[in-house]
This record gives C-alpha cells, sequence and structure tokens, in this order.
C-alpha cells in the first residue's frame, strides 16, 4: 500500500520509516525544503536512537522517499497520515493551522478514495473539522477519516513503535479499519492490543492518557514536597505505592517537572477542550498547576543548597527534557538554565545532543565538551537529565576540578549519603 506522510519530524519521520519497515511503499513530505534536502542526502534531522538505521535500511529498499512535492504524493497514495505539529497557542488552546492546510491540500489534490488519518495530537473534533474542510472543497471523492493518535516517547520512539502497548484506531467507516488493519497487521500478528472505536473516542484517548500520565508526575512531585518538609523519601513513597498493582511503578519518579513537546501542550489542551464545553477539568488544572510550580521551585532549591547565586558560576549538566533526545522543548533544565542566567550566576553546560538546539535560543552559556570541562571551575553542578553518561561521574574527578562541593540533583541519580560521606554539599528532590 502506498502512503503519504505528511510531517517530517519526530512522529512523522519515526511513523514513515516504521511503516515503510512493515513493507509499506512511504512517502514523507515535509513543507521545510532544509529538512528534506537533508533526508535526501542521508543525514538525519534529529537525533532519536535507530532511526538512522531504520531509515537508510528503508531507503535502501526502495520503500520510503522524502519529498517537499504534497500533491503528487496525495495523487498516488491510498492513505495520507496527518503528523504535523500542533503548537500551543498563548491561550493554552493547540494551533491547529497546519492540520487546517493539510486538509484543504488534501481536498484540492485528491484524486480517488483516501483514507485521512490524524496522527497528530489534536482536540476532539478535529476529525469532523478536516471531514467538513474536504467535503466543502471537494465534493467528487470519497474519503474516510481516521484517528490513529500516536504514543511513542522521545528517545524510544523506534522501539516503541515496532512494540507499542495498543494501536488506537478510530475510523468513520468500515472501509477505514479495514486500510489501518492492513498497515498495522505487523503489529496485529504480534498480539498488540487493537482499540477500535469511533474518531472522537480515539482523539479523546489521546488526551486522556497524556493527561493522567501528567497527573501521576505532578502527583509525585508534591509527595516528593511533602517528604522534604516531613523527613521522608520519596524513592521508598513511591516504591511502596507502586508495588501494588492498580498503582503500578512507572511514572511515580520524582523530578523538576513534566516538559517535552507533549505533557505541557497536551494538559492544557485537555484543559481548553473541557473549559469549551463548559467544563472545568479540575484534576488537570490542578496538575498544570503544581508542574509550573515544582518548575519555578527548582532555583530555589539550588539557592538553599548553593548561597547566593549572582557571581557564582554553575555547571549544569543535561539540557534536553529528556535523555536520548536533542529536543528542548519545555525543557524543565531550560527554565532551570534561565533562572540561573536571571538570578546572575555565570552558567557552564553540556548535554551530549542538545547543546546546539539550546544554542539557537541561549547565547549567553559556556557550552562544555564533557561533564568535567562543564564543571571545571564551577561552584556548584546541577544535574538536570538523567543522562546515562552522568550517572555514574568519577565524583573524585569531579571534586577536583570544581571550586566547591556542591551539587543538587534534580534526577535523583546519586545517593544522598555516598554523597555527604564523600563530603558534598547534596540536593536531591524528596529525600529528607
Ligand atoms: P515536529 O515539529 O517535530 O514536526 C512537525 C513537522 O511538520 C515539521 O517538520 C514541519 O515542518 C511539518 N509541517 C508543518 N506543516 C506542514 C505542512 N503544511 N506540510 C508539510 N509539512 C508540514 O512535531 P512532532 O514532535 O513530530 O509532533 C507532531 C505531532 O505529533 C504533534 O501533534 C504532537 O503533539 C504529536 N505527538 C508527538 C510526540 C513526540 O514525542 N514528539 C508523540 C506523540 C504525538
Amino acid at each position: 500500500m502506498k502512503i503519504c506522510m505528511v510531517g517530517t519530524g519526530y512522529v512523522g519521520l519515526v511513523t514513515g520509516a516504521c511503516l515503510a519497515d512493515f513493507g509499506m511503499d512511504v512517502v514523507c513530505v515535509d513543507k521545510d525544503e532544509s529538512k528534506i534536502a537533508a533526508l535526501q542526502s542521508g543525514r538525519i534531522p534529529i537525533y532519536e536512537p535507530g532511526l538512522e538505521a531504520i531509515v537508510a535500511k528503508n531507503e535502501r529498499a526502495g520503500r520510503l522517499r522524502f519529498t517537499t512535492d504534497l500533491k503528487s504524493a496525495i495523487e498516488q497514495c491510498l492513505a495520507i497520515f496527518i503528523a504535523v505539529g500542533t503548537p500551543p497557542k498563548a491561550d493554552g488552546s493547540p494551533d491547529l493551522t497546519f492540520v487546517r492546510q493539510v486538509a484543504e491540500s488534501i481536498a484540492l489534490h485528491m484524486n480517488g478514495y483516501k483514507a485521512v488519518v490524524t496522527k497528530s495530537t489534536v482536540p476532539t473534533g478535529t476529525g469532523r473539522m478536516i471531514e467538513q474542510i474536504i467535503r466543502e472543497k471537494n465534493g467528487k471523492h470519497e474519503f474516510s477519516i481516521v484517528s490513529n493518535p500516536e504514543f511513542l516517547r522521545e528517545g524510544s520512539a523506534v522501539s516503541d513503535f515496532l512494540r507499542p502497548d495498543r494501536i488506537v484506531i478510530g475510523a468513520s467507516d468500515q472501509r477505514a479499519v479495514e486500510v489501518m488493519q492492513e498497515i498495522y497487521n505487523p503489529l496485529y500478528l504480534i498480539e498488540t492490543p487493537f482499540v477500535i472505536t469511533d474518531v472522537a473516542s480515539a482523539e479523546l484517548i489521546k488526551y486522556a492518557s497524556n493527561g493522567f500520565l501528567a497527573v501521576k508526575i505532578s502527583f509525585i512531585n508534591e509527595i516528593a514536597r511533602l517528604c522534604e518538609l516531613m523527613g521522608a523519601d520519596v524513592h521508598d513513597v513511591a516504591r511502596g505505592m507502586g508495588l501494588d498493582k492498580r498503582i503500578g511503578g512507572k511514572f511515580l519518579h520524582p523530578g523538576p517537572g513534566f516538559g517535552g513537546s507533549c505533557f505541557p501542550k497536551d494538559t492544557s489542551a485537555a484543559a481548553d477542550l473541557a473549559r469549551q464545553h463548559g467544563y472545568t477539568f479540575r484534576i488537570i488544572e490542578a496538575t498544570m498547576e503544581v508542574n509550573a510550580e515544582t518548575k519555578a521551585r527548582m532555583i530555589e532549591k539550588i539557592e538553599a543548597a548553593a548561597g547566593p547565586l549572582r557571581g557564582k558560576t554553575a555547571a549544569l549538566l543535561g539540557l534536553s527534557f529528556k535523555p536520548e533526545t536533542d529536543d528542548i522543548r519545555e525543557s524543565p533544565a531550560i527554565s532551570v538554565l534561565k533562572d540561573l542566567l536571571s538570578a546572575g550566576a555565570a552558567v557552564r553546560a553540556f548535554d551530549p545532543a542538545a547543546i546546539e538546539n539550546t544554542r539557537a535560543i541561549a547565547g549567553d552559556v559556556h557550552y562544555a565538551t564533557d561533564a568535567y570541562d562543564c564543571a571545571a571551575g564551577a561552584d556548584f553542578v546541577v544535574i538536570a537529565t538523567e543522562w546515562n553518561e552522568f550517572r555514574a561521574l568519577d565524583i573524585d574527578r569531579l571534586s577536583r576540578v570544581m571550586k566547591a562541593r556542591t551539587m543538587i540533583d534534580l534526577r535523583n541519580v546519586y545517593d544522598p549519603k555516598v554523597m555527604k560521606d564523600a563530603g558534598w554539599t547534596y540536593a536531591g528532590v524528596g529525600r529528607g
């Protein structure tokens, strides 16, 4: 089957490459000419483990192509996936301009039956909007509307796509269900559960899932706060909670708040969606409030451990919103970076993949070549993202290059007792 993937970002590129790996004939389209030129010359514009190999393999096999020519891609393909960005507007609602533009292009260029599949995260009702746009502009050809939300995580996107917990298909008719079942047949064969439903329910499943995960993170961050006030250890509390199968141990890791391109955007979109229907989604509103407070409180934690920050030098380890990605959108590490600069500290920073993206938004920073170079001459070190290479630092070497032995570990990578015994001033999150 011929598939057109519109939008070749984190989701579109991974989905396109993986569907090609399933044997589909995929053409990935993007309006960003430099991105397409890079991909055509074999360069992957994002950092995502395993992506380069799967793209190269399927390009060589002739199943994966890149183009800016949306018209001919639409004409050639049966299924058109929409995987464009849906960034938040100032009021928290998602900006659907790109989705609308693609729907208009589909209406303009379709030359027969098409299954129009939304992979982008969109509010309930967007499928209906796409249907209206196409129907108004093209009454000639049949088409189906499908919502197929994506649950991959940056940093493990390829393996998440190839081994998902479930596939959600919200379809307007049976023909579309059959198209989608054919596309995802390799996952059906490995017994992946399929949730087949209507378009609106599928759209809501994505917000409900991300909303619930965000609630879990804010919940444990509030428990961490209580632990700090009461002298308890959040890791023991989280383990004691998580072993209860009704709760589960995942997403109970405290830290500097959630970030990335999904949770902040999707929680505010879910709150906005509820408001538009005259309802206040109170748990989500509280989750966002707790997250904003959690992020803002990290600078106080740093100040409490390191003293007044003006004139001091910070070594900031980690810039991406999580390990194994170069994505810094809404990264808590970036809010720490900005807060350090506003407090008058000089910042030396290091990240294995996200320096280039950070350089584009924060120039007044010394970008180091590794963790030890970053720590050289620093008054304190902040671990903001738990990359593996920050998990086993040579603490003696670190203390030799730093001015003072102070660590603020926002990801609770190190053992407070070991650090204190080694003569460090150490602050974690929720550790007594
Ligand atoms: P992204 O910004 O990395 O990529 C979007 C791409 O779409 C860009 O390359 C952009 O140039 C392109 N684009 C925009 N308008 C276009 C048009 N009219 N024609 C062709 N190309 C166009 O975004 P992303 O992170 O891949 O996210 C895409 C969607 O998937 C969003 O709705 C997001 O919420 C959702 N999602 C993201 C993740 C994630 O982890 N990043 C996970 C699940 C779902």
